[in-house]
């Protein structure tokens, strides 16, 4: 990582107090637009003293949740009603969310792989760096809010990486406590440390993603999880006034290994045998593949590693070799 300074721009302060709507600017010289810019909507509610929470959305394009709960949010919120300081980045990967894709249009980059980022990278990898060497730095405690996506649908869950630091891990259970999500879900293994709650954690900050619904839409039901989520976690860490909203405690689950996974071994078209959110064993079919191109060939059985419960799924029945098509998780003990 380079150590100048990142050559992206907020046209707003983000140490001044009171409430700041902007965008942070990013110079994209292409054939249409020579001097053109990409422009990322940021605000900023700042009053009294308290920790700053960063929020963001979009990191990647095709999860809705977080985007329109904190469009509402950036809109709604006033600063009479903040101690401290609320950072808003609705569209993390703008250009991804414009076009309700993954990754970007742009550069291909998936911004949750590209922390801690490059300075003078592509617009994505300039972005991750933006992140890591200006609002991460500001932000005390941070939630990223994602879904399953296009390709994957999940349990409503609030997920987390698990700190070393003692004192970290009482305030991300504190929070997957109050977050009010059906999981609360731990990678305890050895996870990607490309992730922006990654880097957040590097930074010594207290970082909770969460990752509620998919499929490339949102419902009605998804949307309370993401809204409530962020009101409570404001709230339960002093920086919104108001009271918690009650919600049943999340079961607290774990994500481990490859026997945590099913993953596709051929290209073909999917049979699940399990829902979301079912209990699975050892050994259970998963699914079958049917093979189009070969009609007399057997279908693939496919089988769970272990006894878990099905957290994610994969949404679309088309799937080539590698495709995940669940993600399992057992109760933390
Ligand atoms: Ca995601």
């Amino acid at each position: 990582m380079s150590d100048l300074a990142s050559r992206l721009r907020a046209d707003i302060d983000l140490d001044r107090k009171g409430k700041q709507r902007g965008f942070i600017t990013l110079a994209h010289s292409v054939h249409r637009s020579a001097y053109g810019l990409i422009q990322m909507p940021i605000a900023c509610i700042a009053n009294g003293s308290g920790p700053t929470v960063l929020l963001t959305a979009g990191n990647h394009g095709d999860e809705y949740e977080g985007q329109v709960a904190l469009l509402k949010l950036m809109a709604t919120l006033e600063p009479e009603q903040v101690a401290g300081r609320i950072v808003i980045v609705p569209a993390l990967n703008y250009a991804a969310s414009l076009a309700g894709l993954r990754t970007s249009p742009i550069d291909a980059v998936n911004l949750n792989r590209a922390f801690p980022g490059v300075r003078d990278g592509t617009p994505t990898q300039m972005m991750a760096h933006y992140v890591e060497t200006v609002l991460l730095p500001l932000a005390q405690i941070g939630l990223d809010l994602h879904a399953g996506g296009s390709s994957l649908e999940y349990v409503p869950s609030s997920l987390s990486r698990w700190p070393a630091d003692a004192r970290q891990r009482e305030q991300l259970l504190a929070i997957h406590r109050v977050f009010g999500c059906e999981l609360g879900i731990v990678a305890e293994g050895a996870s990607d440390d490309r992730t922006l709650s990654a880097a957040g954690l590097r930074h010594g900050g207290v970082h909770i993603a969460c990752e509620i619904g998919g499929g490339g839409t949102l419902t009605p039901r998804s949307l309370c999880f993401a809204e409530r989520g962020i009101r409570n976690l404001l709230v339960h860490v002093g920086v919104l006034q108001g009271e918690i909203e009650p919600a049943p405690p999340p079961r607290m689950m774990v994500v481990g290994g490859a026997d945590y996974h099913v993953y596709a071994p051929a290209r073909g078209l999917l049979e699940p045998a399990f829902s979301l959110g079912e209990r699975v064993h050892e050994g259970q079919t998963a699914g079958f593949i049917h093979f189009l191109e070969e009609p007399d060939r057997p279908p693939r059985r496919l089988a769970f590693a272990r006894d878990a419960l099905v957290v994610c799924r994969r949404v679309p029945a088309l799937v080539e070799p590698g495709d995940c098509i669940a993600q399992l998780a057992t109760d933390r003990v």
